[in-house]
């Protein structure tokens, strides 16, 4: 910025030279070389990062090549040359990640930056003010980054996340690069009714404004509503779900029109559309609908896996939070008791889906609800994906070059690459044979400035 300033400073000078006559030319001489000075500082100040990468991961080819250095200016990779370079300029910052393995900044494609859920959730609803749960986002997305989540898709809250990801953009706070469906979409008593299993007064008459469609019009205007609000993407729950209370956790709950008329509204404003689904009858209606993303996608049948390949969607298989469900649902008033059974019976069948979609073809997106659980613990996903059949490489791969993807950001983000976002990661041993390292991220660069070194 500095740079680009004193030049049009610079050059507003010399316009004004040329204006002068030769005797105020003398007199204006300190201010002449103080310019002079600042022009050439302005150059200099061209400052950049040459990260010495021991190894270094090529997310797209999957290969690994030692000694590496790449040259960062700004918050864009100037460019990744092999062996290792010595910056020339005596104001370029060198990294020595000599001993490392660095790869691409991650993505998580189903995360909720709002919240972290926990005993006290139901109450919280109801004492929380927007400013009370923008503090504790505050610390979730902080939490995220540092884990080396470079960005994320945020897949539903009060709103708030909107202001978050504002707040992260302007630097007012660390956090990942956030997209945000804003409110999440359902009908009524749907998973995401935000008055669900609430006393009647409380209840009212939640509409398309606060995120509840019942009709076809309904859901064009909901859609319409997030885009005015200011969300990236849209999220519906297109069955019942585990953590809300309702009786059942995979019923359908919108009509295959109201899906269709979400994601052609959607389209029109440059938005995809991600659904929440357990149910395979609601899974259906959602791909055939246009939904690119399905989250979860538990009682996922191997018609709807096929169906999933025929449209070109995705699965987000969140199989952390399915684990942790389970666990949380052992220890007595940790859930109020309609969800207990639900919980018992989605949580495990999750990474088994998971692991018969990858068999069977389907496109994975690495996603892991994590605020379903503490944030911070997304990586455990990669163990899990791992331990199911998908190779590491693979894994990684998910959640960066295939994320990238649906993100329309596969030039920017997901590679270490000439002209790509400055977002990079490290870790102490090799992730391909050792996937469990990515758990602990040991430096984080996003957008060029770094968050995280860790020595040792
Ligand atoms: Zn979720």
């Amino acid at each position: 910025m500095q740079y680009y300033f004193n030049l049009y400073n610079f050059s507003n000078f010399t316009l004004t030279l040329v204006l002068l006559t030769p005797k105020k030319l003398i007199k204006m001489k300190k201010y002449i070389i103080l310019c002079l000075f600042m022009f050439a500082q302005s150059l200099v100040f061209a400052q950049k990062t040459y990260i010495l990468c021991g190894n270094l991961l090529d997310t797209k080819s999957g290969k690994q090549q030692t000694k590496q250095t790449i040259i960062i200016e700004k918050n864009k990779i100037l460019d990744v040359v092999p062996g290792y370079i010595t910056p020339k300029g005596n104001t370029d910052k060198l990294i020595d990640l000599k001993d490392k393995y660095v790869l691409a900044g991650l993505i998580d494609m189903h995360v909720h930056v709002e919240n972290e859920f926990g005993p006290t959730t139901r109450l919280d609803q109801y004492v929380l003010d927007e400013a009370d749960i923008a503090f504790n986002a505050v610390g979730f997305v902080k939490t995220t980054l540092l884990k080396g989540f470079t960005t994320v898709r945020d897949l539903g809250g009060t709103g708030v996340n909107i202001s978050i990801r504002k707040a992260i953009n302007k630097g007012k706070i660390p956090g990942p690069r956030v997209f945000t469906a804003g409110k999440a979409l359902a009908s009524t008593g749907g998973h995401a009714d935000p008055t669900n299993g609430s006393r009647r007064v409380l209840i009212g008459n939640p509409g398309p404004k606060e995120g509840v469609v019942n009709s076809v019009e309904d859901a064009k205007k909901a859609v319409r509503q997030r885009y005015k609000n200011g969300a990236d993407c849209i999220k519906i729950t297109a069955t019942g779900g585990v953590l809300s209370v309702a009786k059942s956790g995979d019923n359908p709950q919108f009509t295959i029109e109201e899906v269709k008329a979400i994601c052609d509204m959607a389209k029109d404003y440059g938005m995809h559309v991600a659904a929440h689904a357990h149910g395979d009858e609601g899974m259906q209606r959602a791909i055939i609908g246009g939904v690119k993303t399905i989250e979860h996608g538990t009682y996922m049948s191997e018609a709807t896996m096929d169906l999933m390949k025929k449209y070109d969607a995705y699965l987000v298989p969140t199989i952390t939070a399915g684990k942790e469900v389970e666990e949380k649902a052992r220890i007595k008033g940790y859930y109020p008791a309609i969800v207990v059974p639900k919980a018992l019976a989605v949580g495990p069948q999750i990474q088994g889906t998971f692991a018969k979609a990858y068999k069977r073809g389907v496109n994975i997106a690495f996603g892991t609800d994590a605020g379903v659980f503490a944030h911070g613990r997304n990586a455990k996903e990669f163990g899990y994906m791992v331990e199911a059949g998908m190779p590491e490489i693979e894994a990684i791969q998910s959640a960066t070059i295939t994320n990238a993807k649906i993100l329309k950001m596969e030039n920017e983000i997901g590679q270490i690459k000439k002209g790509f976002f400055a977002d990079i990661i490290a870790v102490n041993e090799n992730p391909l044979q050792d996937i469990k390292t990515i758990e602990n991220v040991v430096f984080v660069m996003k957008d060029g400035k770094i968050y995280k070194n860790k020595k040792g």
